[in-house]
């Protein structure tokens, strides 16, 4: 048996059987967060489009994201940042990477 196959059945076990009843939770892929060092299910979609979105989909847990989004409505409203304004939404960008301790792109 290969390695992939081996994983699809530890994942099919760790999911509750045969039975197939939760097959559809199951196809979310587990990661380890970068920032709090967890494992845990990853985000049923990324969070934003492009590569970014994949990244933090990929290395960062939901209930991380959720502290990020929070801190992100704290920055925008103390620092005024405009959504609309490239400059703004770079730094905002750069913030979370900060935050999540995701590599600088
Ligand atoms: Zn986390």
């Amino acid at each position: 048996m290969n390695s992939a196959a081996r994983k699809v059945e530890r994942a099919a076990v760790a999911c509750g059987g045969r039975d197939g009843r939760r097959e559809k939770e199951c196809a979310v892929a587990t990661i380890t967060c970068v920032r709090c060092g967890k494992s845990a299910e990853a985000m049923p979609e990324p969070p934003m489009g492009g590569q970014l979105g994949a990244t933090v989909q990929e290395k960062v847990c939901p209930s991380c994201y959720a502290d990020w989004i929070d801190q992100q409505v704290l920055l925008i409203n103390h620092y005024g940042l405009q959504m609309a304004d490239p400059d703004d939404r770079k730094k905002l960008i750069q913030a979370m990477k900060d935050f999540l301790g995701l590599a600088p792109a």
